[in-house]
């Protein structure tokens, strides 16, 4: 897993109304990343205490939530057996809920990055209009440092992508860093901190809804959800969840 660059944003802590909502109404909207599923089982089990609430959206004409924040959280839980959680549910489509995503960056090897996403049966061509194609949707990903070079595809390849990201960095081949905002990505490039970068255009509310619709999912780390105020911290036992 690699480590994240969030952007330092003034966000307040709130203390919010939460309420207890059942795990299996809840639609994941990406895959799990299985260290962070281990660290939180771990963590929990440990204190037996639950103290980050869920956030959830109201998927529209079904009795289903959308997990805006917390599928390890969920998937742990499960896991463990537990029923409900509580949760915060948000008005999605409200201006003040915003989404964006994360931009994965490594510092290695770009021609061994290369050599493993065509192993993975990926196209990675050369291409100085990749970063405006990657903006406008038109393939999965753009990769952008020195050189350019466009990654055609959808889901399903930015899914390899991620796939190849994650293996390359537990196997300590490449270093790799999420960035919040690309510029963030560029500044650290020019430093020579990181080598290339991989740009895709954000999913929209919309997009992120119907995909949950369809029971598909996301990679890890493709929506990066921004609200007006960071939930405070609970105070729940773990034996009331189940
Ligand atoms: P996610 O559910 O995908 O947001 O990932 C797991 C999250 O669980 C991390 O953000 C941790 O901050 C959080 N976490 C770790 N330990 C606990 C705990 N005991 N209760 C609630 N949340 C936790």
């Amino acid at each position: 897993m690699g480590v994240e660059k969030v952007p330092k944003y003034n966000i307040p802590i709130k203390k919010v109304d939460y309420v207890f909502i059942e795990l299996e109404k809840m639609k994941p909207h990406e895959q799990l990343v299985q260290k962070e599923l281990e660290a939180f089982i771990e963590s929990v089990t440990g204190s037996g205490i639950f103290w980050k609430a869920m956030l959830l959206a109201k998927v529209p004409g079904e009795d289903l939530y959308l997990i805006v924040d917390g599928h390890h959280r969920w998937a742990g839980l499960q896991k463990l057996g537990a029923k409900k959680a509580p949760s915060v549910i948000l008005d999605y489509f409200s201006d003040d809920v915003k989404v964006y995503t994360w931009y994965p960056a490594f510092k290695g090897s770009l021609d061994r990055v290369i050599e493993r996403l065509k192993a993975e049966g990926l196209e990675v061509i050369e291409d100085p209009e990749a970063e405006e194609k990657a903006e406008r949707g038109e393939i999965a990903f753009a990769l952008v440092g020195e050189r350019s070079f466009s990654i055609p595809g959808a889901l399903d390849e930015q899914k390899k992508v991620s796939k190849v990201l994650d293996e390359m960095s537990v196997e300590g081949e490449i270093e790799l860093i999420y960035y919040g905002l690309k510029e963030d990505a560029r500044d650290d490039m020019a430093k020579g901190e990181v080598d290339y970068v991989f740009i895709r255009k954000a999913p929209t509310k919309e997009d992120v809804m119907e995909l949950v619709k369809r029971g598909e999912v996301y990679s890890p780390k493709t929506t990066r959800h921004v609200l007006p105020f960071i939930p405070d911290m609970i105070d729940v036992k773990l034996e009331d969840l189940f």
